[in-house]
């Protein structure tokens, strides 16, 4: 009889801990601490940002809906990073993330391929996502917005980076002009957005590229260029590595 009081008060056994038995020494979830190209510097109450892997049920609903582009690597954000609020984000940081999220899901080597422009030969390649690229971070003195002195017009404009919500604006170089003045808060004393607008229309050229260039300011976060020699033809060129959706595609 004491015997089997005795069984019946060992600890039971739940479901919680066979799995944690069984998962012992597997290793624990990852989630990775990362610096971003704004380090942060642009989003409110920042205080660090972590990515962490796409776990399959994630994987299954973002990847096989019929989201595509831009909506899908928001979604892709959304469910693989804490620290940074969605609708903050900046394209520089967005790319970087995605990235990282790459990395820590499916591993470092992306294999992806490219056509050369010279013969239009398909060559397969491959490069390493944690070491290929430098990650440029924004100066101490970056802000956003910021004023830049238009060259032809002789006045100070403020321009800011896109936002999540802006990136329709962003899809090309047509689209982005049409919709400059949303990027621009102040034209010498003036905010009107529709003078800013009306402005935008009758400027030189000079002042139309110093602030996309501005908006765009791509000479931070990743820069995807490498040198490219054409096995078939030996011809050489820059390219750009397929960033964005298509790091999810080919997988
Ligand atoms: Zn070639």
């Amino acid at each position: 009889m004491s015997e089997i009081r005795k069984i019946a008060g060992k600890e039971p056994v739940s479901q919680d801990d066979i799995l944690k038995e069984l998962f012992k020494d597997a290793p624990a979830s990852e989630s990775w601490q990362v610096t971003l190209p704004s380090k942060g510097r642009f989003y409110t109450n920042f205080r660090g940002a972590s990515v962490s892997p796409l776990t399959y049920q994630d994987e299954e609903r973002i990847l096989n809906s019929k989201g595509q582009g831009t909506e899908l690597i928001n979604l892709l954000v959304e469910a693989c990073v804490t620290g940074v609020t969605m609708s903050e984000v900046v394209p520089m940081d967005k790319l970087f993330l995605l990235m990282k999220i790459r990395e820590i899901s499916y591993g470092s080597e992306y294999k992806f391929s490219v056509g050369c422009p010279s013969c239009n030969t398909e060559i397969k390649t491959s490069l390493d996502l944690g070491s290929h690229f430098i990650v440029n971070e924004v100066p101490e003195d970056l802000t956003d917005p910021r004023e830049v002195v238009l060259p032809k017009l002789g006045v100070t404009a403020k321009v800011r980076f896109p936002r999540t919500q802006d990136e329709s604006y962003l899809s090309d170089s047509k689209v982005l002009i049409s919709n400059l003045y949303r990027f621009i808060e102040s034209l010498g004393k003036y905010s009107d957005p529709l003078i800013i607008s009306k402005a935008v229309n009758r400027m030189h050229i000079q002042d139309i590229k110093k602030i996309i260039k501005e908006v765009h300011k791509d000479e931070y976060g990743i820069d995807p260029r490498f040198m490219f020699e054409c096995p078939s033809c030996k011809h050489s060129t820059m390219m750009s590595v397929p960033l964005g959706a298509d790091f999810f595609s080919v997988s």
